[in-house]
């Protein structure tokens, strides 16, 4: 029986739930067991995020807030990972002096056996910068196959023994090459790396053997994956190809995709994969040629409205989200203007928006022009209120269609189901509760700004 639990409460985005995902792995692996709620933890672990600087400091929150806990047991170990814990370094334990453990997301292999012999009333331990074992593209420790559902958070990291959940994670690639300024990824995360091709194939296979129904391939930049002098795999379509293939998933996605680097045979894949669902999640980050220059993202208007005409001719049903940063140095309100207008052009399903802010090492936070807080908060609140109305018109567009949803959940009400039609469309329904995990047909009879409401019709009967 193991002795000492862990809980690990992760922020931002999908990356770290999948090196959560690794890191609860591990540590079970030395014996210790998930907790299932903070104060029943011998360990807590917060995966931290700094791409936006409120999230930083909400995580900051989270670990003073944690000060209650170590005072109620001393024993208890608090550790920080993630891109702050890279960051912030040594710092941290000046901010949080009851911190035991920081570690930067390349030295999470490390903390197994450091916890093995670390206890409260030792020095703090702080490992950041690269892992001792040679971290690059020439070499380096494997990952850990692992997988892990969900989203941001903080959230707790589920146990991955018995069956794999429906839908998975799955890390191809990590780090990114692409410096925009706005960005700290790079700086953090390190160069772009992708896992060997026959790794990946075999954690894919293992998720759907354990009945995973859906995957989805996730990397800073997965379009890059296998690029030349990367470690491991070859190209992206052909790995694409090679995992849909699999007997038994039946969807699959990916993501993240820039838009500089998405290949015609990529683009053709939409619409002739079976189980490749029709979703893109292409990055726009903004609407005006300058700013895109500005921002190093090497790709112009116009050849992003291309790659979405040539993505729709492919397959026409596809829904788009995109991410859009307001408020970049020096953008003028008709700049902005640029970004709202092609929220309308591309028609984007939903976004997630962002108002500009300085991190530490980019080269953003050089630039002149920085726009007032207040002027941000207004561009970004305009931004939305524009894409709410686009995204109301697409769900009202739906009322009357049957949609196939892979039920994720119980929803809110008794009896209610939750789930994701196959171009992400959120779907609430009442059903049967052994729906969950399952593909179910579904009429769509209401629309609302964030979901639709549905009638079952049936089940997918090939399906799961
Ligand atoms: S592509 Fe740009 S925004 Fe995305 S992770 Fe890399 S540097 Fe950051």
């Amino acid at each position: 029986m193991p002795s000492k639990s862990l809980y690990i409460a992760t922020y931002g985005c999908q990356m770290n739930v999948y090196d959560s995902g690794r890191l609860g792995s591990l540590m079970r692996q030395k014996g210790w067991a998930m907790a299932e709620s903070q104060d029943q933890a011998d360990f807590i672990f917060v995966n931290t995020c700094s791409i936006r600087e409120k999230a930083a400091r909400r995580v900051i929150g989270h670990l003073k807030r944690l000060r209650a806990l170590k005072l109620k047991n001393p024993d208890l170990l608090l550790g920080v990972g993630g891109c702050v814990a890279e960051q912030e370094g040594r710092r941290l334990i000046e901010e949080v002096p009851w911190l035991n453990l920081v570690a930067g997301p390349a030295r999470l292999g490390e903390i197994p056996e450091i916890m093995e012999t670390l206890s409260a009333d030792m020095p703090p331990v702080v490992l950041a910068g690269p892992s001792p074992e040679a971290h690059g593209r020439d070499g380096g420790p494997p990952l850990v196959p692992m997988a892990a559902a969900g989203q941001v958070g903080p959230s707790r990291v589920p146990d991955q023994k018995g069956p794999a959940p429906i839908s998975s994670f799955l890390t191809i690639m990590s780090g990114c090459d692409n410096y925009c300024a706005y960005c700290v990824v790079p700086y953090l995360r390190g160069p772009e790396i992708s896992r060997p091709r026959e790794e990946i194939l075999e954690e894919a296979r293992d998720l759907v053997g354990r009945g995973g129904v859906e995957l989805t391939l996730l990397g800073q930049n997965v379009n890059s994956y296998g690029r030349p002098g990367h470690r491991g795999g070859e190209d992206f379509v052909s790995l694409l190809e090679e995992v849909s293939r699999i007997p038994g998933l039946w969807r699959l996605r990916f993501t993240t995709s820039h838009p500089k680097d998405f290949p015609p045979s990529l683009v053709g894949l939409f619409g002739k994969l079976p189980n490749l669902c029709e979703h893109l999640h292409l990055p726009l980050q903004a609407g005006s040629d300058r700013i895109l220059e500005a921002m190093g993202r090497r790709y112009s208007k116009t050849r992003y409205l291309e790659l979405v005409a040539c993505l729709r001719k492919s397959c026409p049903g596809l829904a788009l989200s995109t991410d859009i940063i307001v408020g970049f140095p020096g953008e003028t309100e008709e700049e902005f203007l640029e970004t709202v207008a092609m929220l309308e052009t591309v028609g984007f399903d939903s976004i997630f928006s962002f108002k500009y802010s300085d991190r530490p090492m980019t080269k953003a936070n050089l630039l002149p022009g920085k726009i007032p807080e207040e002027e941000k908060a207004r561009r970004l609140s305009f931004l939305q209120a524009t894409q709410k109305a686009i995204t109301m018109a697409k769900h009202q567009s739906m009322v009357g269609r049957t949609l196939e949803v892979l039920v994720f959940g119980l929803g809110r009400r008794p009896g209610q189901l939750s789930g994701r039609a196959r171009d992400m469309s959120l779907v609430n329904f009442d059903g049967p509760a052994w729906l969950v995990g399952r593909l179910a047909m579904v009429d769509i009879i209401e629309a609302w700004p964030v979901s639709l409401i549905g009638r079952l019709a049936g089940t997918n009967g090939d399906g799961p």
